[in-house]
């Protein structure tokens, strides 16, 4: 079987999730709100497999790993020190020839007259002077913010806001190939207190991160952690993107599934390595195909100035590859900032060595929401020889581990048929359709991605037999009734 690529896989997607109640759009009777999603009864289902599959994989079936959960809402103390209030707060340009990474603001600022020669730059701060201007005005001007300066009017010719912003370059090499400016001011605020005036001014949390890192000594002290080892948090997290789309690939409000990874420094190396084989290893065994998966390691020039090493974890979309998760070795960099802003001791007792150290930390962050895409593209089959639309998921991840039908509804086959559902239900989840013709009801399953169905037919009424349905290769066997909860969890391996 081959999977067929679509003219506009993405359009087919969104209306496949729609129509079989997977994801529909947030506030959608009142025209709906741009990126952000509701999930419906197939979609929560297959999210909360996700990251129940996470939380096994990387908390609890670990030894060196624990779980927490931190509250969305922390004292705002916590976002300077991570430096999410200095650097998400502005807008940045990457300049597309040098690499070189800069504040909107701090770029080379040209601007012109639509009426008349005059023009001027703005370089860091001071007015670059041109015969233009200095005929009138003298030279070596301190300006104020670039931003004053547009629609202004012309000191020369009198013209009414016809100071036009004429293009931006790098303030390092020069050059005008320079990406759009990207809102750094990612966080979204809200107020504590009972007025705005009064309040508090307390943002959502951009990252699940920061409620690991701020926990640390709560952790260490209760757990009585030893080296290596791991923190993880499942949550909500909510950044301000001023350019969003893709469906769920980047929304407002999200998920995130983060561990963070604590190590000696001296160990950094060695674990961000083996984080990276991990994770990577972990998509495939959601049923990922892997020659859709790759690895890209982040370029020096890319890299935060803390970071030794950053990986990104991608996946081909129809829109191109693009980031699932990042894992990085962010060295010290966190627990020194909360130390240094709170004045608490975030350190670690090593009674090897008898000494109090700072350990280092591996992260690894993934999204909920962008894993769900991922399994949901790679999923997503148009069969063609069989005119069907099918979702492969594995049955670890499908919402609906098997449906049950009777053939007609009639002769009893309802009732020997919700006895069979009301006995599965108990043990996985199990649906029961007796509204259609057959072969709508398997279709509709197929679009589901339930793995298994199970027809009480006639022949059920002479031996106790039913047939047993393989959603990918339509085999279909006979089992027992009475066998059936016992055959499926076979199969299902739960
Ligand atoms: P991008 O470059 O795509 O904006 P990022 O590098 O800012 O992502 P991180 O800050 O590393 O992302 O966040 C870790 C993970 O959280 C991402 O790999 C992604 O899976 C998820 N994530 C981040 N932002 C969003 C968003 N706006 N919508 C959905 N998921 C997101």
């Amino acid at each position: 079987m081959t999977r067929k690529q679509n003219n506009k896989p993405m359009d087919k997607l969104v209306s496949l999730c729609k129509r079989r109640g997977f994801i529909f759009q947030s506030s959608e009777i009142y025209g709906g709100i741009t990126s952000c999603w509701d999930y419906g009864p197939l979609g929560v289902e297959l999210k909360r497999n996700i990251k129940n599959i996470w939380w096994h994989d990387i908390v609890t079936s670990r030894a060196n790993v624990v779980g927490m959960d931190s509250s969305i809402l922390m004292h705002p103390k916590v976002w300077e020190a991570s430096g999410h209030v200095e650097y998400f707060h502005d807008p940045l340009i990457d300049c597309k020839n040098c690499k070189y990474r800069f504040r909107e603001d701090k770029a080379v600022h040209s601007f012109k007259c639509s009426s008349c020669p005059f023009n001027f730059k703005i370089n860091n701060g001071k007015i670059e002077v041109n015969d233009e201007f200095e005929k009138h005005f003298g030279g070596d001007l301190f300006a104020g913010e670039p931003e004053t300066y547009k629609n202004s009017d012309c000191p020369n010719c009198g013209g009414v806001g016809t100071v036009k912003l004429e293009r931006l370059n790098c303030p390092k090499c020069g050059s005008s190939e320079l990406s759009p400016p990207r809102q750094f001011n990612l966080m979204f605020k809200t107020h504590f207190g009972a007025s705005e005036e009064s309040a508090t001014e307390v943002y959502l949390r951009p990252e699940t991160a920061q409620g690991i890192f701020v926990n640390f000594d709560n952790i260490v002290t209760t757990a009585r952690a030893k080296l290596p080892f791991g923190i993880g948090q499942i949550g909500k997290a909510f950044r301000n993107e001023i350019v969003t789309g893709n469906f769920i690939f980047r929304s407002r409000e999200f998920e995130q599934m983060e561990l963070e990874f604590f190590v000696k420094s001296e160990e950094s190396a060695k674990w961000y390595k083996y984080w990276v084989n991990e994770r990577f290893d972990w998509y495939k065994r959601l049923g990922v195909r892997s020659d859709y998966l790759r690895l890209r390691q982040h370029a020096k020039e890319e890299l935060a100035h803390y970071a030794k090493s950053c990986t990104d974890i991608e996946y081909r979309f129809p829109f191109g590859w693009s980031e699932l998760e990042g894992i990085a070795d962010r060295q010290t960099f966190d627990l020194d900032q909360h130390i240094k802003a709170s004045g608490k001791k975030l350190s670690y007792f090593d009674s090897l060595s008898n000494n109090h150290i700072i350990p280092g930390v591996i992260e690894s962050s993934a999204g909920v929401d962008r894993t769900m895409l991922t399994i949901l593209t790679d999923a997503y089959w148009e069969d063609d020889e069989h005119d069907r639309v099918v979702l492969r998921l594995i049955p670890k991840v499908a919402p609906i581990k098997v449906v049950v039908l009777p053939l007609v509804n009639r002769d009893g086959m309802p009732e020997i048929a919700k006895a069979i559902f009301d006995d599965l239900r108990k043990h996985m989840a199990a649906f029961y359709d007796q509204g259609g013709s057959i072969g709508r009801r398997y279709r509709r399953q197929d679009e589901a991605g339930t793995p298994f169905g199970i027809t009480v037919d006639s022949q059920t009424l002479e031996d106790g037999t039913v047939t047993l349905r393989d959603r990918d290769s339509l085999e279909q066997i006979r089992i027992s009734k009475d066998n059936a909860v016992k055959v499926l969890q076979e199969k299902l391996a739960l």
